[in-house]
């Protein structure tokens, strides 16, 4: 079954699931959008009022700077995939509280086992926590690392929240910068070196 598929299968679970807790309060389901393909995957706190309306993420005022900062990269929305840690709009815009992002947590866990991305791009401080703990966002923003998501070797860059940057002209700068590293990361994920040595492992698992 392709990536496609697979993501329509569990978009129909999610929208059945009664048990998850935001759904009683939200207009739509936000499961994310973009190339099931995507090499990029973009992780975000949580659908805004535009999002809960028109079911589909980043489509508001953060939504813009993030089409702003995509397009100083080069990068085309199309070719990436964005979604959050929670794929219902909190009431009022509220931060998720532990036990709403713990429910939503296997399906986004599924969505990247499913998506397969090399890097991931995680948009203010609650999708950064998924992947790393006791850091502050002012201490490793725009910092590549790799980390191993269920055994798979994967390059995360934490950015600041592009709401955040809206805010501040001092984080709308520094996250104009930031995304810099993105191409970067990209190019030496796909070099034939960085290739080989994953091959590498993967062989050794066989
Ligand atoms: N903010 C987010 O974190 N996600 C969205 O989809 C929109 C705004």
């Amino acid at each position: 079954m392709n990536k496609q598929k697979k993501l329509v299968i569990l978009k129909q679970k999610m929208l059945k699931d009664e048990s998850l807790p935001l759904k009683g309060g939200a207009t739509n389901l936000v499961f994310g959008q973009g190339n099931p393909e995507a090499k990029v995957m973009f992780i975000g706190e949580g659908p805004g009022y535009w999002e809960d309306q028109k079911a589909l993420p980043f489509v508001g005022n953060a939504g813009a700077f993030l089409n702003q900062l995509l397009y100083s990269i080069k990068l085309p929305r199309k070719e990436v995939f964005i979604t959050n840690v929670v794929h219902h709009r909190p009431p009022g815009n509220r931060d998720p509280l532990p036990k709403e992002l713990a429910a939503y947590r296997p399906y986004l866990d599924r969505m990247i086992e499913i998506i397969e991305p090399e890097v991931i791009v995680t948009l203010g401080r609650f999708s950064m926590a998924k992947f790393i703990a006791g850091v502050t966002i002012t201490s490793v923003h725009g910092k590549p690392r790799k980390i191993d998501w269920k055994g798979r070797g994967v390059m995360l860059i934490p950015m600041y929240h592009p709401a955040a940057a809206l805010r501040s002209a001092e984080i709308k700068r520094r996250s104009i910068e930031d995304f810099k590293i993105i191409p970067e990361v990209l190019k030496k994920a796909n070099s034939p070196v960085a290739k080989e040595k994953s091959n590498t492992r993967q062989m050794k698992l066989v």
